[in-house]
């Protein structure tokens, strides 16, 4: 053979027997086939063994498995990111003319597809006040054919009764989707409490380091599976196995970083809630927050992520320049890895139409928390030397 046909055919081999503790990085569009009679592109990939690269190599599948697993799933999908997650549980279970309902403080990107594309499509997503409860049944419509769940809720951290709303799902027959980012996929037992299908942004704490996109969708059963994997194949939200194996990293120390950022997020909430400009603390651990009494009956845990309302003297631009004055503390999005983070939502509408203007959101990271305590407490003070406008 030419030496060009050898750079594609090789008999060259690495010896066979390398056992290292890391799951193997395995990189691959096509699967080859011992026949054409075998060649098929069933998406079924866990059951009927490797189709094509799109429905996930094994570091994919492994990932997959471990998710299942740790949530006690039928299957987890992994997906490009949370977002991703979302949208194909909207896809699976929506047809044109379908009725949604869907908690007020969902993730912000959940509502703008509601409004945008599935709008579109005919698909109605109706919101409902995350405290609703059992009550939510007054909302189901005939053509009611999803309830979504987030608890605690996006930056106003309501704590939802998960379990009362999957009971009222079930007796109408339709599935209950939870978005279990918060929890981790652990601190929270989707499904011992009744759901039928827990998505994460893996790109929080299983990812831990900001460094990756992730998502999974968890089902709770073989139906559920085929209507979800049907949906997901289609889309062709395939994922790459560089950032699984990133995501099989994270997942080593999941529990160790979950229970260090719980005992910092706690010292810097609790901290928080003795400064006279700060009004509410919402972290679903604090006696005040909201739903707080189902967070003790229903997790294990509380996790990085808390919101603070600060009083009514302090104007926005106070809040603002607070902010902008953290040093430790870095301003952007997303949540869950080693560094603390803050955020405000002008506008944001909640908890209250005002007080949204007053909310800083937090994200603790693995410092010391002396040190972000120190640093809040010097941004307070370079706050509270701002002239106020008067806004
Ligand atoms: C971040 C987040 C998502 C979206 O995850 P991406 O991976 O950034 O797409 C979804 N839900 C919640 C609650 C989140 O915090």
């Amino acid at each position: 053979m030419h030496w060009q046909t050898r750079l594609i055919h090789s008999n060259a081999k690495a010896p066979s027997g390398f056992r290292s503790l890391a799951t193997p990085v395995a990189r691959g569009s096509t699967v080859i086939f011992d026949s054409v009679a075998q060649a098929t592109d069933d998406w079924h990939q866990s059951e009927r063994g490797y189709t094509y690269g799109l429905f996930g190599s094994p570091t994919v599948l492994e990932l997959g498995a471990r998710i299942a697993e740790l949530e006690g799933a039928h299957h987890s999908f992994i997906v490009p990111g949370g977002q991703a997650a979302i949208s194909i549980v909207y896809l699976a279970l929506c047809r044109a003319g379908s009725h949604v309902l869907l908690p007020a403080n969902a993730y912000g990107p959940s509502h703008d597809l509601a409004t945008g594309t599935l709008r579109a499509f005919g698909v109605t997503v109706e919101t409902y006040d995350p405290l609703i409860g059992g009550d939510i049944e007054r909302l189901i419509r005939p053509e009611t054919t999803l309830i979504w769940t987030e608890s605690p809720g996006s930056i106003t951290m309501e704590i939802q009764d998960v379990p009362a709303i999957a009971a009222v799902g079930r007796s109408h027959g339709i599935p209950v989707a939870l978005d279990n980012t918060y929890a981790g996929g652990v601190l929270f037992d989707a499904f011992r409490h009744g759901v039928d299908i827990s998505i994460q942004a893996l790109t929080k704490y299983i990812g831990g380091h900001s460094d990756v996109l992730l998502g999974s969708v968890s089902v709770a059963s073989r139906e559920l599976y085929e209507r979800v994997g049907t949906a997901w194949s289609q889309l062709g939200m395939g994922v790459s196995p560089d950032e699984a194996s990133l995501a099989l990293r994270g997942l080593q120390t999941l529990g160790i970083r979950l229970e260090r950022l719980e005992r910092t997020a706690l010292a810097v909430a609790q901290w928080l809630a003795d400064q006279p400009e700060v009004d509410k603390v919402l972290h679903p651990a604090l006696t005040e927050a909201p739903g707080h009494d189902l967070w003790k009956r229903d997790f294990t845990g509380s996790a990085s992520v808390f919101s603070i309302i600060f009083r009514h003297e302090i104007s926005p631009d106070q809040v603002a320049c607070f902010v902008d004055a953290l040093r430790l503390f870095k301003i952007g999005y997303s949540w869950g890895g080693v560094t603390a983070l803050a955020l405000t939502y002008p506008g944001l509408g909640r908890p209250d139409a005002e007080s949204g203007d007053r909310l800083v959101r937090l994200n603790v990271g693995l410092e010391e928390p002396g040190d972000l305590i120190a640093d809040l407490d010097q941004a307070l003070g370079s706050a509270m030397r701002q002239p106020t406008t008067g806004r």
